[in-house]
């Protein structure tokens, strides 16, 4: 349970506010500003349309599950021949979804750039409980699936804001659609695609 922890959405460190047209802000605060640019944009596109003020847990789930057709993660069927195997030896027809690791950090993201927005932490739609529950069961099949136990990384994962990227899973900010389907599972970088403006 402590692993989706609803505390403090701030990134920790590094968020002193890089002041407006200074030095580039950090990896961590481009990508939270271009997530939440589509996540906006999502709402824009959204039918019947949405505003900010209303969006709900459920919301954010319809937009996670949305969000899955641009993944890179193979996650096995429970009837292919590969279902928990880490490593198939050969492919499969099963589908492409987002890994749990990058809706993870995308949520953890959104959370804090609502709140940096002026929206109130009572009704952070993000943190909602919805959300974590459906992150947890995002994480719980596919470490069946994909034959990765993610408990392990828990710990590592927990102390830090749950948005920050860090260690092995980061890569450059372009690895969004670079198609590396093999990672772990944990913050494998951007789950948002690099959209133009060309949603419909
Ligand atoms: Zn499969």
């Amino acid at each position: 349970m402590d692993a989706v922890d609803a505390g403090p959405s701030r990134a920790g460190g590094g968020d002193a506010g890089p002041p407006a047209g200074a030095a580039a802000p950090s990896r961590y605060e481009s990508q939270k500003r271009r997530d939440w640019n589509t996540f906006l944009q999502y709402l824009r596109n959204h039918k019947p349309p949405l505003v900010l003020a209303r969006c709900s847990g459920a919301h954010v789930i319809e937009f996670l599950r949305y969000l899955d057709q641009f993944g890179k993660t193979k996650v096995h069927l429970p009837g292919c021949a590969f279902y928990g195997h880490p490593s198939p030896p050969a492919p499969c027809a099963c589908p492409l979804r987002q890994a749990w690791g990058s809706l993870d950090a995308l949520i953890g993201r959104l959370r804090a750039a609502y709140e940096e927005s002026g929206g109130p932490p009572e009704t952070n739609p993000f943190a909602a409980r919805a959300v974590r529950i459906f992150l947890r069961d995002v994480r719980d099949s596919q470490a069946k699936a994909r034959g990765i136990p993610y408990e392990k990384k828990k710990r590592r994962r927990a102390p830090t804001a749950p948005g920050q990227v860090h260690g092995g899973g980061e890569s450059s900010s372009s690895a969004a659609l670079s198609g590396d389907s093999s990672g772990s599972g944990a913050g494998e970088g951007s789950a948002v695609p690099l959209w133009g403006s060309s949603i419909s």
